[in-house]
């Protein structure tokens, strides 16, 4: 079975630092402002500034060993900068393991073949462009709110759920 699993909110807490970076620039909740503040984001500083998210990499390699996924890391980036630095870090921690950088403006839906294939995100609308297009969509919540969807909050949970 494929498995795609997101880098921000799920892997690693980029999120909540780059928007505390965010509103710390007064950068408003505009799409356009924000798509061009994450593409001049420092992602050296951003990845420095944030952690790791419930042992998520030692979870990916637990994935990997039960033997029934094929995983993959399915990543949203602004700029190739981006791409660059997540794709160095997760290197650190997974050799094994296939990372898709998807440019941001596209579906993840537009870049693999979705049909029965599981994605395990933290956007709702990901998951929901995830299932409509035929996909299996689990989010990850660390307040186990699953917005609809199978809710997880460690990545090894998948592993029983299949
Ligand atoms: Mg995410």
């Amino acid at each position: 079975m494929n498995l795609y699993i997101d880098f921000d909110g799920v892997i690693y807490n980029t999120i909540d630092v780059s928007y505390k970076m965010a509103e710390k620039g007064q950068i408003a909740k505009d799409y356009e402002r924000y798509y061009q503040f994450f593409k001049n984001l420092d992602w050296c500083e951003v990845l420095e500034k944030s952690s790791e998210i419930n042992e998520a990499f030692s979870c990916i390699n637990k994935i990997i060993n039960s033997g029934k996924f094929n995983v993959y890391i399915l990543s949203h980036v602004v700029s190739m900068k981006e791409a660059e630095f997540k794709i160095n870090l997760i290197r650190k921690y997974l050799t094994d393991v296939t990372i898709i950088p998807v440019p941001k403006r596209i579906s993840k839906t537009k870049m693999v073949k979705v049909k029965d294939a599981i994605l395990i995100d933290d956007y709702p609308e990901n998951l929901k462009e995830w299932s409509n297009a035929g996909g299996i969509a689990i989010r990850f919540d660390l307040d186990m709110d699953g917005k609809g969807f199978p809710v997880i909050d460690r990545l090894d949970e998948v592993i029983e759920m299949f």
